[in-house]
């Protein structure tokens, strides 16, 4: 049972569930990060980290949730990330103003 990013996390990616994430099972679309849900532990520490609350568990998502994490886990345009390494976040803030 793996956990789920879900729109909160549009236009966000702050990133903090990256830094505390001991697998680095993040992954980094366009606007948002998705977790890859043959990696992840469920060990939680993402699910406090993040500042908009976007990390549930399955049981508490939706399959469309579960299946875009997924699908995007294992696309080919996938970017992994690294602790602290976010492509472009927390970015949108700016133009959100
Ligand atoms: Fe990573 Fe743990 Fe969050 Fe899974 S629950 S994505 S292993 S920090």
């Amino acid at each position: 049972m793996a956990f789920v990013v879900q729109s909160a996390c549009v236009k966000c990616k702050y990133g903090d569930c990256v830094e505390v994430c001991p697998v680095s099972c993040f992954f980094e679309g366009d606007d948002q990060v998705y977790i890859n849900p043959d990696e992840c532990i469920d060990c939680n520490a993402c699910v406090p980290a993040c500042p908009v609350e976007a990390i549930v568990s399955q049981e508490e998502s939706t399959p469309e949730w579960i299946n875009k994490n997924a699908h995007f886990a294992f696309s080919e345009e996938k970017r992994r990330t690294n602790k602290g390494e976010i492509t472009h976040g927390p970015l949108w803030d700016a133009e959100k103003a």
